[in-house]
């Protein structure tokens, strides 16, 4: 072929270049057809798109080999005696042990939150606690770099996300919340906000410390001291943030932070003292919390799993819906409870869709957290990758593709490429279970109607996503869905201010703006 190219251009003049021209087009065309592997189509750009390793100096962190617990403003060993290792995920490295706490601990800790309740931080005016709070806040931008690097190396998320996303969310949380310690009235006029007690939280380990501070700034803005479990696996910036309290002349036993396991949380759920408790989770673990609560007088919010489905109408802006399809089901290693992990995408843009997410999927970059240029971090544990793939195994089982790039995994800690599963029904585990990774579950529907049918076809009701060129569309459909939270043309976008929380077995409750200070608060 370009031997007899070569020779027309040759012996020829204009006239016959441009037969060169369609005759080079057409075995384009013809190429374009054949089936191209995955791992060359469109948007590889191979060694031109590479980019230099760009790793976060982790060099000067310290992180101390052995974690106590953190009661009545003091570090103090636990009396069990006994300690769990926490390992970075990334390289399965130990990076310290953390103080197993039993309920005589979780006794002491909300003994000592009690007080703390009694004598000074109940007693204090609003205008005080939110000097505190202002004060933790800005400790915590001071510190934002070192918090995003522990971050990253606990749980396995990569540094952009830390540095960017969390670390920025968990200063403002506190900000906000000191400007609302000493105007809850205004949040609430007419009526009287009164504060409830001791506080029991546990938290899961996708957001460390931005669930503490969800959890934690509302709290004390509104008059309430705390007894605060991280989840095992991602303790130490909760630690950390116990040294911030210390800084800040926060006042003892305001806040005490118990590390441990599922029976540590129990043990606070099941405490005869705690007034009110708030519990991030899995749904099985929130359901036998609401139980243990039943019958007795503590309040209780639960913010469990989700399944949420993100819409794509025919009529969407289609690049940004690919883009937003990425952070909402990419976003964190998919360890996000309101992810967009059901891809509902009408008929007539099927193919595009599809096509444009298998070339942009290649484009991600898997690997190490602390590098700022990865995409995708590590699975933030051993037994979380394997409830993955044991999911993922069970979607193609049960008759839906996988879809893959081709990427090489580092050979030690815990990874998983970013996935998709296309053919997948209604009734498959993939379309209704929560898989907490980076695996998307692609459906397809006709109508609107179908739609609003399919996405709320889930035993939960967290978040939801809607993308169409339509501002009627967006209200008519928004309306219809059964999610605490749905996002237009945009996905995965938080802010203090803005209520979180969930329908059915996703929990009740909100977190943030004025919703979640009620949370926290008797109103008279
Ligand atoms: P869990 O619900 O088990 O953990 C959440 C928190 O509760 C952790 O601090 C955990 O401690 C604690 N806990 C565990 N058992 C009990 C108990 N009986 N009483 C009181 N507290 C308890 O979630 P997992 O970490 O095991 O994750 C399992 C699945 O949950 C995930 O795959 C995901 O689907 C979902 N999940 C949802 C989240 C969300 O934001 N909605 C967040 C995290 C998980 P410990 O970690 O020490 O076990």
């Amino acid at each position: 072929m370009k031997n007899s190219k070569k020779a027309i251009s040759k012996t020829n003049g204009r006239g016959k270049l441009q037969l060169v021209a369609k005759a080079d087009a057409a075995a384009k065309t013809a190429e374009h057809r054949k089936v191209v592997p995955l791992n060359e189509r469109r948007l590889n750009f191979g060694e031109k798109w590479k980019y230099a390793p760009a790793p976060e100096d982790n060099k000067y962190i310290k992180i101390a080999p052995r974690h106590e617990l953190f009661i009545d403003g003091k570090f103090v060993a636990p009396s069990t005696g006994k300690y769990f290792e926490s390992l970075n995920p990334a390289t399965e490295e130990k990076l310290t042990e953390i103080a197993l706490a039993g309920e005589q601990d979780v006794d002491l800790a909300v003994k000592a939150a009690r007080r703390a309740y009694d004598k000074t931080w109940g007693k204090m005016t609003g205008r005080e606690r939110g000097k505190y709070l202002y004060r933790i806040a800005r400790i915590i931008q001071e510190k934002s770099r070192e918090l995003a690097i522990l971050e990253t190396m606990d749980g396995g998320k990569t540094i952009k996300e830390s540095r960017d996303v969390d670390l920025p969310l968990v200063a403002a949380h506190f900000f906000y919340h000191a400007g609302w310690a000493d105007k809850l009235q205004y949040a609430f006029p007419g009526r009287n906000a009164q504060s409830l007690g001791v506080v029991g939280q546990i938290i899961p380990w996708n957001f460390p410390l931005l669930m503490a501070a969800w959890k934690i700034a509302p709290a004390l803005a509104c008059g309430n001291t705390v007894v605060l479990k991280p989840a095992e696996t991602t303790s130490i910036t909760a630690m950390r943030l116990a040294e911030i309290f210390q800084e800040a002349g926060l006042p003892e036993g305001v806040v005490n932070i118990v590390t441990g396991a599922g029976q540590t949380g129990a043990a606070i759920a099941a405490h005869a003292d705690i007034d009110k408790l708030a519990f991030t989770g899995s749904t099985e673990v929130g359901k036998m919390i609401a139980k243990s609560v039943a019958g007795t007088r503590k309040k209780l919010t639960l913010e469990l799993g989700g399944k949420a489905a993100n819409i794509i109408f025919d009529d969407a802006p289609i690049d940004q819906a690919i883009e937003g399809i990425i952070s909402g089901i990419y976003f964190n290693q998919g360890h996000v409870c309101c992810a967009g992990s059901r891809l509902l995408v009408q008929e007539g843009v099927f193919p595009t869709v599809i096509k444009k997410l298998r070339d942009r999927i290649q484009t991600l970059r898997v690997g190490n957290p602390l590098d700022k240029n990865t995409d995708i971090g590590a699975i933030n544990s051993k037994p979380q990758l394997e409830k993955i793939r044991e999911l993922v195994e069970s979607g193609v089982a049960e008759g839906a593709e996988l879809v893959q790039p081709k990427c090489e995994l580092p050979a030690k800690g815990y990874w998983y490429p970013p996935s998709f599963l296309t053919g997948v029904t209604a009734s498959h585990r993939v379309a209704q279970e929560e898989i907490f990774g980076p695996v998307l579950s692609v459906m397809t529907f006709r109508t609107p109607e179908e739609a609003v049918e399919r996405a709320n076809n889930t035993p939960y009701g967290l978040s939801a996503g809607v993308w169409t060129d339509k501002g009627s569309k967006i209200f008519k459909i928004v309306n219809k869905l059964r999610a605490g939270v749905v996002w237009a043309n945009t996905y995965n976008k938080f802010d203090p201010t803005s209520p979180f929380g969930g329908y059915k077995e996703s929990g009740f409750g909100r977190e943030g703006g004025l919703q979640g200070l009620a949370a926290y608060t008797r109103l008279s």
